[in-house]
C-alpha cells in the first residue's frame, strides 16, 4: 500500500488501542520507520467473534487474548497489534522481527518472536536483542510481528488489567 494508505490504517488502528498502550505502539513505529521500515498495523483490536474465528482457523491459541480487550463499557481497549513490514507482509525478514522486538521491549511490550521454541533458541533470541545484532541467525517462534504489552497477563488483562 501506499505510504498514505499505510498512515492513514496506522493510525485508525491507534485508536482502538488502550491508550497507554497506545503510546507505546506509536514510538515503535517512529522508532521502525526511523530505521527505514514501513511498518503497518495489520490489526490492533479485534472482536470475539473474528478471535474465535481465528482460534478456529489455527492462528491463534487463545479464545481471549491481548487483541480483545476493552473498556468496561465495551468500547475497543486492545492491549496488542499486529505490525507487519509493508514492503514484504507476512515475508518478514529476521532483521525486521529482530529489530520489531528490540524496540517493543525498549517501550515496555514483548513481540511473539519467540513463542514456542526452544529454550536455546529463546536464548539465541534474548542475546540478540541484548547486543543489538539483528543479523544473528535464527529460529522464529509461531507470531513474530505480534506486539503486546509487557507485564500483564492475559488472565488479569481479561479481569481488567491495564496499563
Ligand atoms: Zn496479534
Amino acid at each position: 500500500m501506499t505510504d498514505e494508505q499505510r498512515k492513514e490504517r496506522n493510525t485508525h488502528n491507534l485508536t482502538e488501542c488502550n491508550p497507554a498502550f497506545r503510546l507505546k505502539v506509536a514510538a515503535i513505529l517512529t522508532d521502525m520507520e526511523g530505521h527505514g521500515w514501513r511498518p503497518r498495523i495489520q490489526e490492533g483490536w479485534r472482536s470475539l467473534a473474528r478471535q474465535k474465528q481465528l482460534l478456529a482457523d489455527g492462528y491463534t491459541k487463545v479464545g481471549w487474548g491481548m487483541h480483545n480487550a476493552t473498556t468496561g463499557d465495551g468500547k475497543a481497549d486492545s492491549l496488542a497489534a499486529d505490525i507487519l513490514d509493508d514492503d514484504r507482509p507476512n515475508h518478514e525478514s529476521t532483521r525486521f522481527l529482530l529489530m520489531l522486538a528490540t524496540s517493543a521491549k525498549a517501550h515496555g511490550c514483548v513481540t511473539g518472536i519467540d513463542w514456542g521454541l526452544a529454550q536455546e533458541d529463546r536464548d539465541t533470541i534474548r542475546s540478540a536483542i541484548a547486543s543489538r545484532d539483528f543479523d544473528t541467525k535464527i529460529e522464529v517462534g509461531w507470531d513474530p510481528c505480534h506486539v503486546q504489552i509487557g507485564d500483564i497477563s492475559i488472565q488479569e488483562a481479561r479481569n481488567g488489567a491495564r496499563p
